[in-house]
């Protein structure tokens, strides 16, 4: 069972990281694709290009041998839409692999703004990850459309994502680490030091960095 972990990764930092840990061990997942987004449709442009961001995840993730620097979305022209991530994927591993997307609430929040969003389910699972500043919607069956996805999708045990490929949906508590990469620009733009924000193989990379050092993050 594989996991996909995108995100503009701006830069990447211990939320995300850990975040991919716990799900991998929480879900039993055998690996976590961490995917830098090219063009993210949803928000404005990153401010390191993505070079830089892929260079800066594959150093975090270093050699780990579950968590995995994916630049599929880096190599693609155009917007980075997820349903087109999860389709090569899919491609890729066969109709029976289950694939979870995971994703932090706040991502699941803007769901029904994504390109072809009801396809997503029907190309892997969701794992909805808390984070420390969200709230979850409720499930219920007559309410909105998350609501209703909640009411009919939701799976209580993890080990329900094994038995198929796609289309269930899964919460999962993860430990509280309020870190935003917003938080880190900002740091690293006043010359903070964002020791033990990120990896400490990251961190001195940072600090020489520019790209965060001018205008406005
Ligand atoms: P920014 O501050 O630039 O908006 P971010 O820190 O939220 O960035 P993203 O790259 O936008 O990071 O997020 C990628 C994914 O990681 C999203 O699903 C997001 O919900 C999740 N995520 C981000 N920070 C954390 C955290 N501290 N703990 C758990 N999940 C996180």
């Amino acid at each position: 069972m594989i996991g996909l972990f995108g995100g503009t990764f701006d830069p990447v930092h211990c939320g995300h990281l850990r975040a991919a840990h716990e799900a991998r061990v929480a879900l039993g997942l055998d690996r976590v694709l961490m995917v830098p987004c090219g063009d993210p449709p949803h928000r404005g442009r990153p401010r390191a290009d993505g070079e830089q961001r892929l260079a800066w995840l594959r150093t975090a993730v270093g050699d780990h041998p579950y968590l995995i620097a994916d630049d599929r979305e880096l190599r693609r022209n155009g917007p980075s839409y997820t349903v087109d991530t999860l389709a090569e994927l899919r491609h890729e591993v066969g109709p029976s692999e289950p694939v979870v997307l995971l994703l932090g609430v706040d991502a699941f929040l803007g769901l029904t703004g994504w390109h072809r969003w009801e396809q997503l389910l029907a190309l892997a699972h969701l794992a909805i990850l808390h984070r420390p500043d969200s709230v979850l919607p409720t499930a219920d069956p007559t309410g909105d459309p998350l609501q209703r996805l909640l009411a009919s999708r939701r799976c209580d045990s993890p080990c329900a994502l094994r038995d198929s490929p796609s289309g269930r949906l899964h919460t999962l508590a993860i430990t509280p680490l309020a870190i935003s990469s917003t938080a880190v620009r900002r740091l690293l733009q006043d010359g903070g030091d964002p020791c033990c924000l990120v990896p400490d193989r990251l961190r001195d990379a940072l600090m020489a960095s520019d790209a965060y050092r001018a205008a406005c993050v």
